[in-house]
């Protein structure tokens, strides 16, 4: 029932859907009235009352060639044209999916000779068809029904084959065949309840499709027969008068369009609220910056560097399910400062990147409180064209995949001037020799050869270094690197580290580099801030957390890392996992994993305890700060 209220509910919020749904309501509510409407005889003909206008007295659409009323022929004739249409629908649906279903349940030689037929079938131009069909069984609306039905078959057939094909091979379809289960057993119990939602959706969406095939049929006379009145007749028998008498045309023409159109955009919705791509909200096209809460108080900016957090929070927020993927974060990254940020997959890193820029998706994504600050300028919230502005301009991203970054389509040295031009007017030729300084830069051997390549032309260290190409192609001031070495080897990965450090030493740049790596932070960072449960938990300079790290949480995350040389160790693998950011527990986030708790870890919030240039986020730290200060 709550999937039924589900599909309801995404329905209705699809505007058009639901304009089509009432519209469609209305013509089908009057079509099933229309016996018990007080409305003139459809078939009674009036010749000296031929062609009377519509808003005539007794006849307010006016009458046809045979002086009949239009209005009732109209209503009567929408009843049958839907009746027939759906009934094609019905027929073609359950016939279409029997015949896929056992095709694609039983596989094999059984799949090959059904869907070969299917495919002779879906050879021939349906309407072509169709219209050989009804010449075979002759004239009438039931042949048609019949015509229109058989050349639909093929089309459920092959959709519906194609999801059985999948579920044929599942787990739970095993399960049932070594319970015993017979096979129709199975495909009326397990396989059919999975594919009725594809078949709804085929319907729905080809429906409108059938009720003008049927129209089209009586339109050439070989449907209804006269006198009896659908909206394919009637437009046939008006064709003569087209031009003296459009509205015998425009009447029936008009209710075919509304019908069709009100069809097709409930269609979509429907589909729409069935696919669980789209109901997951997968699909959904984001939002081009983070949705702001509208009660977030924005917070000045505490420290004077160029990028500056502030109790950034942002959350995701999925159907009843609030997902706090930060949860309070502040930082400050300094002019020409590599800041690192470090923590478990699901820690909040990315987020936290993400959230500069407005680049989390929306929805779910919301930030709730807080502020981010680039020099002077609060970024959340910031309207759109401004954050446009600062985007590759002055912040800018490298991401883990530059294989999904890229454009497979677009060679790299267009993907750069594209880059470049987005935010300054320059010559193609100009662009061209500023990205050969961009790729000269980062190192990409035959420059001038490479720039033509397409990206599956480059290896991943290569496409990386034209990620980081992209990055400073409008010499940003601040680069936040989202583990960019992850999905490299490590001969690549230090030959990108090495670059990344060359060119912030070079160009002054301010880097945010996230990983979960701490040899990376070693080797690059100033300082690192250490996240986990969406909040920062240690922060300090690099060598200081290295040598002595307070956090229980960062020094087992640092007993993770092999050393080369560093003698025989056991690598510790941190127990338990981490907890999941909608039910956080009230006290400390690491609780369940640590080996240093106490009761009083359980109790409440735990704040950031911050002396000199090091801040740690515990009860008990492993040392003090003023130990490790000195
Ligand atoms: S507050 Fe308690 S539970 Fe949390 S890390 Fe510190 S010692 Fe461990």
């Amino acid at each position: 029932m709550s999937g039924v209220r589900q599909f309801l509910a995404l329905l209705a919020r699809n505007r058009l859907a639901l304009a089509g749904l009432v519209v469609m309501g209305i013509v089908v509510a009057l079509a099933v009235l229309t016996p018990v409407l007080p409305l003139a005889d459809p078939d009674v003909t009036n010749t000296s009352n031929r062609f009377v206008p519509p808003f005539s007295e007794g006849a307010l659409l006016g009458t046809d060639h045979l002086g009949r009323d239009l209005l009732s022929r109209l209503m009567w004739g929408t009843r049958l044209s839907l009746a027939v249409g759906f009934a094609a629908a019905l027929v073609a649906a359950t016939l279409g999916a029997a015949i896929g279903i056992i095709a694609g349940y039983y596989g094999g030689r059984t799949d090959n000779v059904i869907m070969r037929g299917v495919d002779m079938l879906m050879a021939f131009p349906y309407i072509l068809l169709a219209l050989a069909i009804v010449a075979a069984l002759g004239p009438g609306l039931i042949n048609a029904l019949i015509a229109v039905a058989a050349v639909n078959i093929p089309f459920f057939a092959r959709n519906i084959r194609g999801i059985t094909v999948g579920l044929a091979q599942k787990e739970f379809v095993d399960a049932a065949r070594l319970s015993g289960m017979s096979d129709a057993r199975i495909i009326l119990t397990e396989i059919l309840p999975n594919v009725v939602p594809v078949i709804v959706i085929a319907m729905s969406t080809t429906i409108g499709w059938m009720i003008l095939e049927t129209a089209g049929l009586s339109f050439l006379g070989l449907g209804s027969q006269p006198p009896q009145a659908d909206l394919g007749s009637m437009l046939g028998e008006a064709r003569s008068a087209l031009i003296t008498n459009p509205h015998t045309s425009v009447v029936p023409g008009m209710m075919i369009l509304v019908i069709v159109m009100a069809i097709n955009l409930l269609g979509d919705g429907v589909r729409d609220a069935l696919d669980p791509r789209l109901k997951s909200g997968a699909l959904n096209r984001p939002l081009p910056a983070t949705l702001v809460a509208q009660d977030r108080t924005p917070v000045p900016a505490h420290a004077d560097g160029i990028l500056t957090l502030t109790d950034l929070q942002t959350q995701f927020h999925v159907k009843d399910r609030i997902y706090r993927a930060v949860g309070g974060v502040s930082l400050n990254v300094r002019p020409g400062e590599a800041l690192g940020i470090i923590g478990e997959s699901g820690s909040g890193k990315s987020v936290t990147a993400l959230s500069v820029m407005g680049l989390v998706a929306s929805p779910p994504g919301i930030v709730t409180g807080g502020s981010v600050h680039y020099r002077d300028q609060d970024l959340i919230g910031a309207p759109y064209d401004a954050l446009r502005r600062l985007r590759g301009a002055e912040v800018a991203y490298i991401f883990q995949d530059p294989q999904a970054t890229l454009h497979p389509l677009y060679r790299v040295g267009d993907q750069l001037i594209e880059a470049i031009s987005a935010h300054r007017h320059i010559s193609r030729a100009e662009g061209r020799a500023k990205a050969l300084d961009l790729l000269e830069a980062v190192r990409i051997p035959n420059a001038a050869a490479r720039i033509n390549d397409y990206p599956h032309e480059m290896s991943g260290g290569m496409r990386q270094r034209v990620g980081i190409a992209m990055a400073l192609a409008n010499d940003p001031e601040v680069i936040i690197a989202d583990e960019p070495t992850t999905a490299l080897d490590v001969t690549v990965q230090a030959q990108i580290l090495s670059l990344l450090d060359d060119l912030r030493r070079d160009r002054g740049l301010a880097i945010i580099f996230i990983t979960h790596d701490f040899g990376v932070v070693g080797q690059l960072c100033d300082r690192v801030a250490v996240m986990y449960g969406g909040r920062i938990v240690e922060e300090g300079p690099t060598r200081a957390i290295l040598d002595s790290p307070m956090h229980p949480y960062t020094e087992r995350l640092m007993a993770c890392v092999p050393e080369l040389g560093g003698g025989r160790r056991r690598l510790e693998a941190i127990p338990g996992l981490p907890p999941a950011v909608n039910d956080l527990p009230p006290g400390c986030a690491f609780a369940d994993r640590c080996d240093r708790v106490q009761a009083a870890c359980r109790q409440g919030a735990i704040p950031l305890d911050r002396k000199g240039d090091r801040a740690v986020r515990c009860l008990f730290p492993v040392t003090e700060p003023q130990e490790a200060a000195q």
